[in-house]
This record gives C-alpha cells, sequence and structure tokens, in this order.
C-alpha cells in the first residue's frame, strides 16, 4: 500500500493521523481489563480523550494502574473522579452499577455522556438510569470483546479490534452523543451495532451467558468425580474440556452479577438448550445415527461462517 503523507506506521500496519480528541475529559470507573484496555487505548494515540481519570475499588489497583502509567490520573473516590468529565465509562461488574450510579450522580458535569461497558444492558438501564440527572445523557453499551483475564495487567489496546460493541440507548437518547460514542468505538477498531436492551440481552444470553454456565458446569461435574477418576481428567484433558477449563477461569464476581442481572433471558436459553440435550441423549441412547450428524454437521456450519465473518 502506498502510504502517502496523510498515513504512519505504527505496530507493522500503516493507520490514520492522530485525529483531534472526541472528549476532554474521560472517566473510568473501574479499570480492570476492559476499563485499562481503553485507558490504553486512549493514551497510546490521543484521539479519544486529552485526559483519562481512572477509578477503582481498592488503591492497590489505582498504585498498579499509576505503575503502568494508562491514566493521567487516579481518584479512588468515584465521585472526585467524574467531576469535569464529559465521557464517564462504567467498567465495574453490573452488580455494584447502581451504587456506583448513586455516588456519582451529584457531580456529573452538564452534558456529560454516561456509558458502560456492562455485560447486561436491561439491568443497567434499569439500575443507573433513574439515577442520573436529566442535564446528562445516558447511551449503555457492551464491548463483545474480552479474555478469561482480570485486573489493570491484563488489558491491552487493541482489545476491540475488528469485534463489536453494541449500544442500547433508551428512546430518546440525544442523536449526538450517540453518534459520539459510536466514533469513539469505531476509533477504537470496534464494529458498532445499535440494538434494544431486551433484545441485547436474548442474543447475548445464547452467544455468551449460557456457553459459560455450561463451562462453569462441566468442570464442576468433572470436579465432582471420584478422586481417581478427577486426577485423570487433569492429566488427559483432551481439547474440548481444555476449552472449558479456559472459559470457566473467568471472575467469579463478574459472572455472578451476569447470571443474576440476565435472569430471564439466561433461564430461557437454558431451558432451550436442555429440550435440546435430552433430544441428543435420546438419539444416543437409541443408536439414531442420522440426527446426531445431522446435528454435528449444523454446528460445524455455525463454526465456519464465523471464521468466514471473521469472528472466530
Ligand atoms: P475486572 O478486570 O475484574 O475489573 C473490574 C474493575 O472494577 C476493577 O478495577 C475493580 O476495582 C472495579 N470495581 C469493582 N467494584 C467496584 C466498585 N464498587 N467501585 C469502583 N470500581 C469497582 O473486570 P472486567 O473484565 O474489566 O469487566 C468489567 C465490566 O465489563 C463488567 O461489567 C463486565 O460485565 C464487562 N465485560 C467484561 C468482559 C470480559 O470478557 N471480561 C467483556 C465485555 C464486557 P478493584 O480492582 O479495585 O477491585
Amino acid at each position: 500500500m502506498n502510504a502517502g503523507r496523510w498515513w504512519r506506521p505504527w505496530r507493522g500496519s500503516w493507520i490514520k493521523p492522530v485525529a483531534e480528541p472526541i472528549f476532554e475529559r474521560m472517566a473510568l470507573i473501574g479499570v480492570g481489563l476492559i476499563g485499562s484496555s481503553l485507558a490504553r487505548r486512549a493514551r497510546e494515540r490521543g484521539d479519544l480523550a486529552r485526559e483519562v481519570v481512572a477509578n477503582a475499588r481498592t488503591q492497590a489497583t489505582l498504585d498498579r494502574v499509576a505503575e503502568l502509567g494508562i491514566a493521567d490520573r487516579v481518584e479512588l473516590d468515584p465521585a472526585r473522579a467524574v467531576e469535569g468529565a464529559d465521557l464517564v465509562v462504567l467498567c465495574a461488574p453490573v452488580g455494584v452499577y447502581a451504587d456506583l450510579a448513586a455516588a456519582i450522580a451529584p457531580h456529573l458535569a452538564h452534558g456529560a455522556i454516561i456509558t458502560d461497558v456492562g455485560s447486561t444492558k436491561v439491568s443497567v438501564i434499569r439500575d443507573v438510569g433513574p439515577l442520573l440527572p436529566a442535564h446528562t445523557h445516558f447511551v449503555p453499551g457492551h464491548p463483545l470483546a474480552g479474555t478469561e483475564f482480570s485486573g489493570p495487567d491484563a488489558g491491552f489496546a487493541s482489545l476491540f479490534e475488528g469485534r463489536w460493541t453494541i449500544l442500547t440507548p433508551p428512546p430518546g437518547t440525544d442523536g449526538d452523543a450517540v453518534a459520539r460514542l459510536r466514533l469513539l468505538w469505531e476509533r477504537c477498531g470496534a464494529n458498532v451495532a445499535v440494538m434494544d436492551a431486551p433484545h441485547h440481552d436474548r442474543v447475548l444470553a445464547i452467544t455468551s451467558h449460557l456457553p459459560h454456565l455450561l463451562a462453569f458446569t462441566i468442570c464442576g461435574t468433572a470436579d465432582d468425580l471420584a478422586t481417581e477418576t478427577r486426577d485423570e481428567v487433569l492429566q488427559f484433558a483432551a481439547s474440548g474440556f481444555r476449552d472449558f477449563t479456559r472459559i470457566a477461569a473467568s471472575d467469579p464476581v463478574m459472572w455472578r452479577d451476569i447470571f443474576m442481572n440476565n435472569r430471564e433471558a439466561l433461564l430461557e436459553m437454558l431451558a432451550r438448550f436442555t429440550e435440546d440435550a435430552q433430544a441428543m441423549a435420546r438419539a444416543v441412547r437409541w443408536g439414531d445415527a442420522d440426527y446426531i450428524v445431522d446435528k454435528i454437521n449444523r454446528s460445524r456450519k455455525i463454526r465456519k461462517n464465523l471464521i468466514e465473518i471473521k469472528q472466530a
């Protein structure tokens, strides 16, 4: 590619020159895997926000953030962290959002955009929306990107590249606020989709929350086996079980909060899954080879499609 004078090299590829930042001050409430990835991305290119303020539950995390140099300022009090910020991003487990919203609400700047990265959206709108002052804009969001690791050391600036971010603005949300957030995620390299919160929660129930529930369950089942069998599970872990253990290594507080805040959709998908698993069990019991092969072929097709759309 001919880079030309308007492009410059960055980490082995050519990127557009750094643009004017979208926001003056971005306050991150929670600075673990997702928050620190946003902070890193903001600091590396300077085109998201002129200043990054980080808040966490503990001073230890903030000390580490300061050591890593991924925020301009750290602040243990969430109320002080949001003062003067034109963008506030909640990046903590969704179960603490209501308390956080109550703590920051009186300190939010006029016209500030409040967003989040939480994995459930109906609960976030329920818990946060009513607490925010009318002079702010609330645009809930969810980047579909992550790993099984937590904390500020786990983040990386390219986490969101090529992944989707879903925005779920409640009806009547200011269009300009939505457009600015869309731009923020696009600059992070993400594709952006807008949908309503109940739809988001149903989609994520099947694509993310149910698979995690299955992973936690299968690891529990293996752990309940008699000692000698359990030892062999670990010793001979084939790729199937190993893949489940990777998913099951995720943070317990985050996943407790997700399960409890997407209860209806998760239980609905689990019920459908249980019916389908029973049908597969029946096919295995009665030697229905065609049924088994048909199911596996359908699954293979899903994998192939994922690879084709570069989401594998
Ligand atoms: P994480 O690495 O465990 O970090 C959580 C952060 O929240 C930590 O900085 C923690 O501070 C802070 N925190 C916890 N309670 C708090 C409180 N009461 N007040 C202020 N800060 C608090 O979690 P994560 O993986 O970044 O997940 C954050 C959010 O992103 C969650 O809502 C999750 O649903 C969503 N999400 C996660 C993923 C994923 O794959 N991990 C993907 C998409 C979305 P301390 O370190 O001081 O405890």
